[in-house]
């Protein structure tokens, strides 16, 4: 169904694993919980940070009872208050689509940078069991960074879930060059826009001029965020700023970071 086998929010550092190698595989009983809601969240994924999430996505879609059950099945919510129309789009799509989606936390992982997709598997042969993904969320890599506050809005592990959420249902891809979003963040951008925040300018990070103009042992990286500022329509720039030594996910060729 899907042209490509996984997306990466932000690392590409498991580009050169094999996929049987990074297949994941899924308890059965999950099916149970997707059942109810193709979104659920596995056992690891703490109610703490289930309902951080569900705060984020609750802002975003202006849906105000959007929330995890006790089975950890994503609810979507009803006469939302603002917030994004196509972001509530989304989800539901994914929530009554025909795909599966399991949540997990990749907090300790350092091979995922803020967000991840990958394909998963069945552990038992489960009759009419449904294609399934998971979607591994680095909670502790949004917390380390930092920046404008209006990015910071823009730049959260709701939208990052958006993000790979995007991949699994409209089979977007990410930009391939610098300076530019790309097809999958296009479509979050029209979110963030209907939110009214910034919209990320481009898809791969820079690195920050601190970095390089000094012996730091920190490895200071930039994304940028732009919004029209009216009335004279002129584009106000945004940054949010992160250590890559602690969230990884570095562009593994220095010279593309520094063309910038
Ligand atoms: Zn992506």
């Amino acid at each position: 169904m899907l042209s490509r086998p996984r997306w990466i929010f932000f690392s590409r550092t498991l580009r050169a694993s094999g996929l049987a190698a990074i297949l994941l595989l899924l308890p059965a009983a999950l099916l149970a919980e997707t059942n109810a809601s193709n979104v659920v969240c596995r056992a690891g994924l703490a109610v703490e940070r289930r309902e951080e999430l569900a705060g984020k996505l609750r802002k975003i879609t202006g849906w105000s009872d959007l929330k995890f059950d006790r089975s950890g099945a994503l609810r979507l919510g009803a006469n939302p208050i603002g917030g994004s129309r196509r972001a509530r789009e989304l989800l539901s799509r994914v929530v009554m689509g025909g795909t599966a989606v399991v949540l997990e936390d990749a907090s300790k992982l350092a091979d995922v940078a803020f967000c991840q997709v990958l394909p998963g598997k069945w552990k038992e042969n489960v009759p009419d069991s449904r294609p399934a993904f998971v979607v591994r969320i680095d909670f502790a890599d949004f917390e380390n960074v930092i920046g404008d506050a209006p990015a910071l809005r823009a730049f959260d592990a709701g939208w990052g879930l958006l993000h790979e959420l995007d991949h699994i249902v409209n089979n977007s891809l990410d930009a391939t060059c610098l300076g530019e979003p790309g097809e999958c963040e296009a479509h979050i951008n029209e979110m963030r826009r209907e939110c009214g925040l910034p919209q990320r300018a481009e898809y791969f990070h820079t690195y920050s001029p601190l970095t390089l103009d000094s012996h730091f042992i920190t490895r200071l990286v930039q994304l940028s965020f732009e919004q029209k500022e009216p009335p004279s329509k002129k584009k106000k720039r945004y940054l949010v700023v992160w250590d890559a030594n602690l969230v990884g996910g570095v562009i593994e060729d220095k010279k593309i970071a520094v063309l910038r």
